[in-house]
């Protein structure tokens, strides 16, 4: 960061009236955390950087290399539009250095950077377009309950639609920010919405993707309700994912997806990008669906996405081309849901698709027929295969997969292993109301 960039932006600061700054990182879960420094200090984090203790930070650092420094990244200022303007507050995303200066290998920023410039050493940019679904519950007693808010469904109005004005609220606050929103609805499940902002180089959606939760969630609890990511919430409704559209285009701006020319209009590069997630997928779940409960979303009969597959005519395919061409020829991954650490997310999913490049690997032939029709010999004959069924799978499938490890790095590995070891030996152990229901009569 140059001198200048730096006097420009500490003016900027005092012009805006900025009078708290909010120093932003996100931990290996997905956390977003942050430091809150008063606007004179400033200049000295944008010069030195601010050191915090990293070993207070989930997968973090341990005790005797604690110090982390952290580096906020100019290009992210924003005002924090819900903050009272006597009490301005400002928020830059940082990046993470050792005290040494090197980039920490525990950032997940940091991991995607370097995926994001592997994809620029083959001469392309990563695109990705993240469709974040959310249910609003209620506030009780200060806690979030399981009441919904409403009882409306796919692309409802109000009076159902209670949510109307907290999405407009959440979608004003959003464009303060400078999203892009192209599009929000009621989703399918009672109380579920879906807010799509435009798609973006990788790195920014998933600074976007941080900053779409907690602004979510702030608005919503002003609301007194508590806006929740969580990827099942209830048993027996659809779950909320995080459909991940991905493109690559060349550094002159064009769709490296789009051929004219080809089968489907679709190009080579995306055939080989298509192929490279189907070969790795079962290791990317481990990151893109990283909780427990992600795997109650994963089941057939509520869209969500099971086998492993391409279409681009069958909604319902884990990999699907939207019929849309030109600029907007993409290819969406559905598997995802909002519980993941985006950063890693889509730094597994780019690794994966240039591997598919770099290796001129082939997709399998397109499952175009509903593969939730098919009975399980059918989808056996056709090899189809399906998605790890629990964290403590796709955690194995992804300490099975040496090109997912390197492109993530060791220290962000070796945490994710802990981290499902413990969360599944957790669950494991507890004793659920379903098996007290299931067997404290009956035994
Ligand atoms: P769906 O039909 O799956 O519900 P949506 O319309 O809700 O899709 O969302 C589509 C997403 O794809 C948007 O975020 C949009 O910006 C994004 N998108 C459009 N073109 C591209 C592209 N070329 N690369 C990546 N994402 C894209
Ligand atoms: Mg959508
Ligand atoms: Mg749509
Ligand atoms: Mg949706
Ligand atoms: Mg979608």
């Amino acid at each position: 960061m140059s001198g200048d960039d730096v006097s420009r932006i500490l003016e900027q600061i005092e012009k805006d009236r900025v009078k708290f700054i909010r120093l932003q990182f996100t931990d290996i879960i997905g956390m977003a955390k942050n430091v809150a420094i008063p606007a004179k200090q400033a200049e000295k984090a944008l010069t030195d950087g601010i050191s915090f203790d990293g070993s207070s930070i989930q997968g973090f650092a341990r005790i005797e290399e604690s110090d982390m420094v952290l580096k906020p990244d100019i290009s992210t200022y924003r005002i924090l539009p819900w903050r009272p303007d006597t009490m301005r507050a400002a928020r830059f995303i940082c990046d993470i250095y050792t005290p040494k200066g090197k980039p920490f290998e525990g950032d997940p920023r940091y991991i995607l950077r370097k995926q994001v410039e592997e994809a620029a050493k083959m001469g392309y940019i990563f695109n990705t377009g993240p469709e974040l679904e959310f249910f609003l519950f209620r506030q009780e007693d200060g806690k979030p309950s399981l009441e919904l808010q409403d009882t409306g469904g796919y692309f409802d109005l109000a009076p159902t639609d209670l949510a109307e004005d907290v999405r407009r609220d959440i979608i004003i606050a959003l464009t303060d920010m400078g999203f892009d929103i192209e599009a929000s609805h009621h989703e399918v499940a009672e109380s579920q919405h879906e807010i799509d902002f435009k798609y973006g180089d990788a790195l920014m959606t998933a600074d976007n993707v941080i900053t779409f939760k907690f602004a979510t969630k702030t608005i919503a609890l002003q609301r007194g309700l508590h806006a929740s990511f969580m990827a099942k919430p209830i048993f027996g409704i659809n779950g909320s994912g995080m459909h991940t559209n991905c493109s690559l285009s060349t550094m002159d701006g064009q769709n490296a997806f789009y051929d004219p020319a080809a089968p489907l209009q679709l190009s080579d590069i995306a055939m080989k990008f298509i192929a490279g997630i189907l070969k790795h997928v079962k290791a990317i779940t481990r990151v893109a669906n990283p909780t427990i409960n992600s795997y109650k979303r994963l089941v057939p009969g509520y869209e969500a996405p099971v086998y492993i597959g391409w279409s681009a005519s069958n909604r319902t395919a884990l990999v699907r081309v939207p019929a849309p061409r030109g600029r907007s020829t993409r290819v969406e991954l559905r598997s995802p849901d909002p519980t993941c650490n985006p950063y890693l997310t889509f730094a597994a999913i780019l690794a994966a698709g240039l591997d598919g490049i770099k290796n001129d690997l082939e997709p399998p032939k397109s499952a175009d027929k509903n593969i939730f029709h098919m009975t399980a010999g059918q989808r056996k004959d056709e090899g189809i295969d399906t998605l790890p069924g629990s964290l403590f799978e796709s955690n194995q499938f992804l300490m099975a997969d040496p090109l997912i490890c390197n492109a993530l790095g060791s220290h962000i590995v070796e945490n994710l292993n802990l981290i499902a070891e413990i969360e599944w030996d957790s669950f494991r152990t507890a004793v659920t109301d379903w098996e007290t229901k299931r067997y404290l009569a009956t035994y």
